[in-house]
């Protein structure tokens, strides 16, 4: 089953351009900060963009949709030209004593968020008044209130703010909480590990373990993640490989669980099937606490590069056993090479879901409360 989605309905008049009749472009002016907000939440987040908006009498005399028209295509323009882009855009042009079903706070042009294939009491509304937050109630949403004054806030307003500043730090959770670090030193009389993971990097990996296939194994976690990995490893490969796969697994699994913490605020399960050339591969994971692995796959040759294929279940039981999670991996039949390099794209893919922040959540996502 596909993961629900997720959407920001998104108010235009007094949250991205001030509140007026924007009818010529002197009267397209940008609320503070918005675009660059915009821009990270895209960027940080998977949430869609959706832009609803009621436009007073659009297509009458005192407002012609010409005059509509062309300020709006220069908002999204302008937006489209810092990768701010709406995926739907819904324009309401009714006047309240129309009383169309259509108009906020009535949900008319957002009846396909109710196909069942939107999480939304994981969505919100960005607005500036009152009927914003009342369709965020009627979309079962929760609301983000960007307003000056102070007023009696209603129960489903999640955020009440003046700055999308906040906003953005609200649904990124980055500047709230932070990144999740860890480091993690172990040295044995087999090898020698330093490694510093940050869950919340975009992709950089610095990795030596004197092993050059399973280095390119380690890069598959780090680009699919977009984990920032530091790993140096010194083995004793001139016993085998074995040591130094082993040992980094554990430094891997312990640095994960390290910056994971309490796990509070994760998705705490995470899944990927993806296709390599001739190669299918999934993987599903769930940071339970309990380690358990589940391996599927026949490798069609006993070894890649310098790698014993038998190596790959023991590094995925070692991750397992040190970060206490669950893990499925499935992996057809297929070049070997392929089978190796799928089964580590889909395990980054997995993991890089489970411990995705889910936006003002601080709980556990459990019934026991724990996750250990
Ligand atoms: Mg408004």
């Amino acid at each position: 089953m596909r993961p629900l989605k997720k959407a920001l309905f998104i108010d235009r008049d007094g949250v991205i351009v001030e509140e007026r009749q924007v009818d010529s472009l002197e009267r397209v002016v940008f609320i503070p900060h918005v675009i660059s907000a915009l821009r990270k939440i895209r960027e940080k987040t998977d949430y869609y963009f959706v832009m609803v908006s009621n436009q007073d009498g659009v297509n009458t005399p005192s407002f012609p949709l010409d005059d509509f028209e062309i300020c709006q295509n220069k908002i999204l323009e302008v937006l489209r030209g810092e990768d701010v882009v709406f995926d739907d855009i819904n324009i309401d042009y009714s006047l309240p004593e129309d009383n169309c079903p259509g108009r906020k706070p009535g949900t008319a042009m957002l009846d396909s968020y109710f196909n069942g294939e939107w999480d939304l009491s994981s969505c919100f509304v960005i607005g500036d008044r009152l009927t914003d937050m009342q369709l965020a109630r009627n979309l079962g949403c929760k609301g983000i209130w960007l307003h000056e004054k102070e007023a009696s806030c209603p129960e489903n307003v999640a955020l009440e703010t003046n700055s999308w500043l906040e906003i953005a730090s609200f649904l990124t959770l980055e500047d709230i909480k932070g990144h999740r670090t860890a480091h993690v030193e172990r040295v044995t009389g087999e090898t020698s590990v330093s490694l510093d993971l940050d869950l919340d990097g975009s992709g950089k990996g610095e990795i030596v373990t004197g092993i050059g296939f399973f280095d390119h194994m380690l890069q598959q976690i780090v680009r699919h993640s977009r984990f920032d990995l530091s790993a140096r490893l010194s083995g004793d490969t001139w016993v085998d490989e074995h040591h130094s796969i082993e040992d980094m697994a554990i430094c891997l699994g312990r640095a994960v669980s390290q910056a994971l913490g309490d796990k509070r605020g994760i998705n705490r399960y995470g899944f990927d099937l993806l296709c390599m050339d001739d190669v299918h591969a999934e993987v599903s994971v769930d940071f339970s606490g309990r380690p358990e692995l589940v391996f599927c796959v026949s490798f069609t040759r006993d070894y890649i590069g310098s790698v014993s294929t038998q190596m790959f279940s023991h590094f995925f039981k070692s991750f397992c056993d040190a970060a206490g999670c669950n893990i499925y991996a499935s992996v057809s039949s297929g070049n070997a090479h392929h089978q190796a390099e799928a089964l580590f794209k889909a395990f980054a893919r997995a993991v890089r879901m489970a411990v995705k922040r889910i936006p003002g959540l601080d709980e556990v996502v459990s019934t026991k409360g724990v996750l250990e």
